[in-house]
């Protein structure tokens, strides 16, 4: 009996240095995508905002706002981070850091752009070619093609977003959907990109979702996302999700 009482406590503290070494705390965000998520220049509702990020699967997030995230805008971010996300606003960088930039994309960091990111960067003509688009916050020319006017804007707008190329990873099996959310017209989308959503919205231009390449990065640009009504529709999450995912993977990891 005595022999067994001592067995028993031998194997349970065994048991318990097993689990302790198990237990080992893991560094955070092991084995998820690593977001760099930009903001600033445009006021957002923060809160289910940031819910939204919280809740995608597989995404840890460090929060960059501008003018301090231009900072680290540097080599080497590349291999921090598998996707910047851009959903600020700002106004411009320095030129060190608008080069660090487009190394950064040369080197293969994914690149998500959200909403009113299409009118950052105004006075940088290469940000346009970096995104696949451009909202005019005022009169300009792209390709020797005037924009004369501004592009627009109006809030609270009901939008049928129609799948256009449902072969692409992010919209496949993804059906049409209906969002409440703010549209833009007159803005410049570059015929390079691919075009993967639609709206027939009266008052938006009818390319919604596209994704492109730049240097070597997947580039992935979603129009959606003026407050909580999108940030808190599923499809806008799925999307959101999809795109991160699919701009994650670097061109040594493709397969198609
Ligand atoms: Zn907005």
């Amino acid at each position: 009996m005595r022999y067994l009482i001592s067995s028993t406590l031998a194997w349970a503290v065994l048991a318990g240095a097993v689990a302790t070494f198990a237990a080992e705390p893991e560094p955070a965000g092991k084995g998820k995508i690593r977001v760099l998520l930009t903001t600033g220049g445009h006021d957002f509702e923060k809160q289910p905002f940031y819910a939204m990020f919280d809740a995608l699967p597989s995404v840890a997030y460090t929060k960059a706002e501008f003018p301090k995230a231009a900072e680290l805008l540097k080599p080497g971010l590349e291999k921090e981070y598998d996707v910047i996300v851009m959903y600020d606003m700002v106004g411009g960088i320095t030129p060190e850091q608008q080069k660090a930039l487009v190394e950064l994309l040369n080197g293969g960091i994914g690149l998500v752009s959200l909403h009113h990111n299409l009118g950052a960067h105004a006075e940088w003509d290469e940000f346009h070619k970096i995104i696949g688009g451009k909202f005019f916050v005022k009169p300009g020319e792209i390709d020797g093609e005037k924009h004369a006017k501004p592009s627009g804007w109006e809030h609270g707008q009901r939008l049928k977003v129609t799948v256009a190329d449902p072969k692409h990873p992010i919209t496949r099996g993804l059906k049409d959907f209906e969002i409440e959310d703010e549209v833009y017209n007159q803005y410049y989308t570059s015929p390079k990109v691919r075009v993967l959503l639609k709206t027939d919205h009266p008052k938006n231009d009818p390319e919604l979702v596209w994704v492109t390449r730049y240097g070597n990065s997947r580039v992935f640009y979603l129009m959606l996302g003026h407050d909580h009504l999108a940030y808190e529709n599923p499809n806008y999450r799925e999307l959101v999700a999809r795109g991160i995912r699919w701009a994650a993977e670097r061109p040594r990891t493709r397969a198609e």
